[in-house]
């Protein structure tokens, strides 16, 4: 069992402070650099995103912003409006131009949909992303779908579709693949759930980690654009934060119905996206920049399998399965989460999610994202001796 000694104590005191002003998400890598001097944060594990494709990134901007100097430009002027970067980004999607909505993030998609169209009730699944029930409206009621710990937190679907029914729900929010588990759903069975669910006011699909999800062993890309064609009431929200590895800049979009963008454009999101945002997204449509960035998605994703695979060789943990890049896991051997999240920062400089906060998990949970080769092997490792492996 893992446990902290006096000084280790001393600062895990100091963290637990941090983590309370942060709400219900994680203090970031600058605030506790900034704030725990005694703490050397060498992986984040914390953060979902891709790494590989982050170098991608940086290695464009220095050559199109920063050698050839125009990164004055991004900065100095105004980016171009909402309509502006969603007529080209809905070309690259193959959606009309008047369904899409660029936010500032995919936060603020998500804000926007329940401050404006979820009005009597909305199911969310538990454990989840906590902003769903977070930002509803006071007068939404928040009917929550317990994911079972036994059937692995994945969706057992008729079972969901029944209580959607039962509870004469308006609207649905499905992440998929889920956050903090990466459960997913098929893309059969979610149709299934679509078409027995056209009665309700807003589906709502939230696809940050699609990318990382694969139904084949090629690993080919999944698309739900689709359902947002064949259902109305579908609205896909789509984060770049976490496959694109860009969550600094903000970028997200909506895949609405044109009735409720043209309401949310009509009195504000002007410039609500910015100019490394647009740079962004002009990268997007870009056919070389997206094909380097296809086989680093697919090169990350075998990477995330092996993380999986040699992970649930450890036998003190439960690694639930997951299609996403990160793993739920159980601790087993009698250790708290945050004795051992706080030993894993504290001794390797290694940050990881402490889940004690997210409501719908019974255990002693924690969620690790996988990095690169080389930063999964020593996060491996630190974990092996801290359970006393070598
Ligand atoms: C991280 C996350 C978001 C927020 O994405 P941003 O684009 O960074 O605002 C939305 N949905 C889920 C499920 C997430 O995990």
């Amino acid at each position: 069992m893992i446990e902290l000694n006096n000084s280790e104590e001393k600062i895990f005191n100091k963290i637990n402070a941090l983590k309370e002003k942060s709400g219900s998400h994680s203090p970031s890598v600058f605030t506790i650099k900034n704030e725990i001097k005694e703490i050397d944060i060498k992986i984040d594990a914390c953060f979902l995103s891709n790494p590989y494709a982050t170098d991608l990134f940086i290695d464009y901007l220095k050559k199109d912003l920063i050698k050839s100097n125009k990164l004055r430009d991004v900065l100095e002027f105004y980016p171009s409006q909402n309509s502006a970067i969603s007529n080209f980004l809905s070309k690259k999607l193959k959606i009309n131009s008047d369904n899409l909505l660029i936010g500032n993030g995919a936060i603020e998609i998500i804000q926007a949909l329940l401050h404006n169209f979820v009005n009597s009730n909305i199911v969310v699944c538990i454990p989840t992303f906590s902003s769903y029930y977070e930002f509803v409206l006071p007068k939404t009621k928040v009917l929550y779908y317990q994911l079972e710990k036994k059937k692995k937190y994945q969706l057992d679907i008729k079972d969901y579709l029944n209580f959607v029914l039962k509870n004469k729900a308006k609207n649905i929010v499905l992440i998929n693949p889920n956050n903090p588990d990466g459960g997913y759903i098929k893309k059969d069975n979610l149709e299934f759930l679509l078409k027995n669910l056209t009665h309700l006011e807003n589906i709502i699909i939230d696809e940050s980690f699609i990318h990382f999800a694969s139904e084949d062993i090629s690993n080919s890309p999944i698309n739900y654009i689709q359902f947002f064609k064949l259902y109305r009431n579908v609205s896909l929200i789509k984060s770049m934060s976490k496959d694109f590895g860009i969550a600094g800049i903000r970028c997200g979009y909506g895949i609405l119905n044109s009735n409720k963008v043209q309401k949310l454009l009509s009195n504000g999101y002007l410039w609500n996206s910015n100019g490394l945002s647009e740079y962004f997204f002009r990268l997007l449509i870009n056919d070389q920049f997206y094909n380097k960035y296809e086989k680093l998605r697919k090169k990350y994703i075998n990477e995330v399998n092996y993380f999986e695979k040699e992970l649930s060789k450890i036998k003190q943990i439960k690694v639930y399965p997951s299609s996403a890049n990160f793993m739920l896991i159980e601790l087993l051997d009698g250790s708290t989460a945050e004795n051992f999240v706080s030993k894993m920062l504290i001794k390797y400089g290694i940050y990881l999610r402490n889940c004690n906060d997210k409501i719908g998990l019974s255990g002693e949970f924690i969620r690790l994202a996988s990095r690169s080769r080389s930063e999964n092997k020593i996060i491996i490792d630190s974990i092996q001796k801290i359970f006393n492996y070598k």
